[in-house]
């Protein structure tokens, strides 16, 4: 294909330049720059880089707070047709140690922050790196074996610089999975998948009626790590439809919240247990959350994280995907509703996303019936999955087999067409031979007065197999209320009785993954090693 005709991610900057090249890009410390800004400081970043030797076919990671230089590389990297990763800076070091030398980085731009992490590393990374500092300070000194800092780089550039035309399959982000079970695995999309990804969800969101969508004069804030299936596209979609942006640095719960009260953030998306931490910090009261639309993803929106959600005015949605992804596959479907604040509509992962194919399977990939009730796996297809992991050609071919992507994930589709995830198949309980969805049980724990978070993992049982245990945070003594929330349940004919929990264990906190998450995982190994009893 002549490439004047390919997709390409600089095509995605081509309307916001025109239609409001004074619209804001504003960092944690409130520091905002124009999109006319943006763009010469995107042309400058991809000529620094190419004079740093960095062209076509490089790989330049990333290792950063969510700040709009890490939206400048968003851009600039892929526009001169090298790779992006963005380093997850929550793995162990060895871990990210692993994804630097497994994804062959010629370079790494790296916040003084993340120095303590990088510098001991630096001995053993296989290739040579070029360094570039990032600091959000005048006057920094540069570490041994630094090339330069990011500003002085930038500024020593001449304005305009030509970005090549590509072809649209050429690579254009790399990151990795969070690695809770081996080694992580790394996941790509090319520029064409990229582009799609950001049109099918701009028009999905900016069409939703009412509540729930994304729009021209939205105030964009993302609470998801930028490194998490690139901050889940949508720094891309954001900067598509020239929205005010704020990119908070790092995630601090009274930071965040003045952020959305002085720029009059409307939307922005994160994981469950992120905004029960924001919806905790004292100054949540104090701020006017009525205008603020989150988009929950990454794991199941709980209903009383929805209810107290929207007892705050928040307008509160779900969506599903995953790394493998891009990530959107579904997301709640408020046109279904009549009621706006029908909260079950706006926890369950709802309807497939434009362009998107989804299917509940049986382990012969027969689909299962859609009545709401039988689970199956969910298997997608769409124009933006990735096609495999990294130099793994058998995890590749498990993920694609049937030339389906098998998400992993157990879930239910009703007559009409919502489908809800009851669990991961690594994270399902089965106790006598029955499948216990572990969302099931926290979600009805969650709406329990006092109860902060919880999770229900299966722990190994001679009679039964595996039965399911329960742990909480919560304020006060709650078991009791949750085994009768349960218990109802169990008598309406919503819940199986072998699903009652043999245990409810108060704990004060709940272990998370990398990137935020409850981490089923490491509960059992801890149930299991007596560290929570
Ligand atoms: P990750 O690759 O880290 O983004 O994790 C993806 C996984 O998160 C999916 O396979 C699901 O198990 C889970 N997940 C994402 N969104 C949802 C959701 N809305 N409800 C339930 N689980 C979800």
């Amino acid at each position: 294909m002549d490439p004047h005709f390919a997709l390409n991610i600089r095509q995605i900057l081509l309307a916001p330049a025109g239609r409001n090249p004074d619209q804001l890009i504003i960092d944690g410390s409130g520091q905002a720059r124009s999109y006319a800004a943006f763009h010469d400081r995107i042309a400058r970043l991809g000529a620094a880089l190419t004079a740093q030797g960095l062209c076509r076919g490089k790989t330049i990671a990333v290792m950063d707070w969510d700040s709009p230089r890490y939206l400048e590389c968003f851009f600039a990297i892929p526009m001169m047709g090298a790779t992006l990763h963005t380093v997850n800076i929550r793995l162990s070091p060895e871990q990210i140690l692993y994804t630097i030398n497994h994804a062959e980085d010629d370079a790494i731009l790296c916040h003084e922050d993340f120095l303590p992490v990088l510098m001991p590393l630096l001995p053993r990374i296989v290739r040579p790196v070029r360094l570039i500092l990032l600091v959000d300070r005048k006057g920094a000194v540069l570490p041994d074996g630094f090339v330069g800092e990011y500003e002085s780089l930038l500024a020593a550039q001449p304005a305009g610089f030509d970005f090549p035309l590509l072809p649209e399959d050429t690579r254009a982000t790399l990151f990795y999975t969070t690695g809770t079970a081996g080694d992580p695995k790394g996941v790509s999309y090319s520029h064409r998948q990229l582009v799609l990804h950001t049109l099918a969800v701009a028009a999905d969101l900016g069409t939703v009626p009412g509540t729930g969508g994304l729009k021209r004069n939205d105030v964009y804030m993302p609470i998801t790590p930028l490194f998490h299936v690139h901050g889940w596209g949508f720094p891309y979609i954001a900067t598509f439809l020239g929205l005010k942006q704020v990119y908070p640095g790092r995630y601090e719960p009274a930071r965040l919240l003045a952020l959305i009260a002085e720029h009059g953030v409307t939307f922005s998306h994160c994981v469950p247990t992120i905004l029960s931490m924001v919806l905790s910090a004292p100054e949540a009261a104090q701020t006017d959350l009525s205008r603020w639309r989150v988009l929950i993803g990454g794991s199941a929106l709980p209903e009383g994280l929805a209810r107290e959600a929207r007892t705050k005015g928040i307008d509160i949605h779900a969506a599903y995907g995953m790394s493998e992804t891009c990530p959107f596959v579904t997301h709640a479907d408020m046109v279904a509703s009549q009621h706006s604040d029908d909260v079950t509509i706006r926890a369950a992962i709802g309807k497939p996303a434009a362009m998107v194919e989804l299917r509940v399977v049986d382990p012969e990939m027969r689909d299962v019936p859609a009545d709401g009730r039988t689970t199956g796996e969910v298997i997608a297809r769409a124009p933006w999955l990735t096609m495999g992991y990294l130099g793994n050609p058998v995890a590749s071919g498990e993920l694609w087999q049937g030339g389906w992507l098998h998400t992993g994930d157990v879930g239910h589709i009703s007559p009409d067409g919502t489908l809800r995830i009851t669990d991961r198949l690594k994270d399902v309980i089965k106790s006598g031979g029955e499948w216990v969805s572990s969302l099931a049980l926290e979600n009805l724990a969650s709406v329990v007065p006092g109860v902060r978070e919880v999770a229900a993992v299966g722990m190994p049982d001679a009679r039964w197999g595996e039965r399911p245990v329960m742990v909480v945070v919560a304020d006060g003594a709650v078991d009791a209320a949750i085994c009768e929330r349960l218990g109802a349940a169990v008598a309406a004919g919503d819940l199986p009785k072998w699903a009652m929990p043999d245990r409810i264990i108060s704990v004060l906190s709940i272990p998370r993954t990398s990137v935020g998450k409850i981490d089923k995982k490491r509960i059992r190994q801890m149930l299991e090693s007596g560290e929570i009893a």
